[in-house]
């Protein structure tokens, strides 16, 4: 597993590789821009020189943005959906300019209770933010959540029936959350649970389409159904399950991201550094 953490852009995009570099990350994930925001005005020609000359310097680490939390583009609401594609498309968009190969998403709520119309209106989304932003080579990553409120994601069949909609599938893949799956009901913190986590994963969505980790432990129960990341072996899971989860063969060369609060960055690397064999 290429082992990173989510790495805040205060000081500029360029900056996150040597924040990377001190937190000891050799995979990293960004927002773009600012995640409650739904508009902002486009790169600059210095701010994308600078961030494709840090990146290069950095080794051509793998960079994962995350979208903002406001789009959802499984909404019900005609405006609102616009709106989440318009924005959509701007993250694609800025993904592109900075040379940025995957964009991470959650698949968006489902507010009138109706997932499977829901699923459909997001794999639609997909379709007319790509073309509005002029079908940029970037990769959609679609994250498994937690299923807060009525949020799509909290079943492998949720990523499956996304998957299976999308026009190409190669333009597609799938974010695994450590804690979102958990508190979704996936109990991968036994053994028995582990191994049947991730068979049924395969046998749902396929080990193939999985792209990225994010490797955050639960602040709540198994099957809560509450988003809430906790650091590393402090939470529901326990850090016995990340040992096995950083070793595991299958994932070997998948990169894998913390999202603990940003000042615990380096400490929670170090913990998951210590578990790998
Ligand atoms: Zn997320
Ligand atoms: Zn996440």
């Amino acid at each position: 597993m290429i082992l990173g953490a989510h790495t805040g852009v205060e000081g500029g995009l360029h900056t996150v590789f040597d924040q990377a570099q001190r937190d000891g990350s050799s995979c990293i994930q960004i927002f773009s821009k600012p995640s409650q925001r739904w508009s902002v005005p486009p790169l600059s020609k210095q701010e994308i020189e600078s961030f494709r000359q840090a990146r290069r310097k950095a080794g051509d680490l793998p960079v994962l943005v995350h979208d903002s939390y406001l789009i959802n583009l499984a909404s019900p609401d005609p405006e609102r959906l616009e709106r989440s594609i318009e924005a959509y498309a701007q993250e694609l968009k800025r993904c592109a300019d900075l040379g940025i190969e995957d964009l991470n998403m959650h698949p968006g709520a489902a507010t009138d209770g109706d997932e499977a119309a829901g699923l459909q209106r997001c794999a639609d989304a997909f379709l007319e933010a790509y073309l509005l932003a002029g079908d940029p080579p970037v990769r959609t990553v679609i994250e498994a959540t937690a299923g807060q409120g009525t949020n799509l994601g909290y079943r492998f069949e949720h990523l499956r029936d996304l998957l299976a909609r999308v026009w190409d599938p190669d333009r597609f893949a799938v974010c695994i959350d450590t804690c979102h799956i958990f508190a979704a009901g996936y109990d991968w913190s036994t053994p028995e649970g582990y191994a049947q986590t991730f068979s049924d994963f395969d046998e749902i969505v396929g080990l193939d389409q999985l792209a990225w980790f994010h490797l955050n432990d639960s602040k709540k129960a198994l099957a809560s159904r509450v988003d809430r990341h906790a650091e590393i072996g402090r939470g529901e899971i326990g850090l016995e399950p990340f040992r096995w989860l950083v070793n595991d063969e299958r994932f070997a060369g998948l990169p894998a991201v913390l999202e603990t609060p940003n000042n615990r960055m380096r400490e929670n690397l170090e913990v998951l550094h210590s578990l790998v064999d």
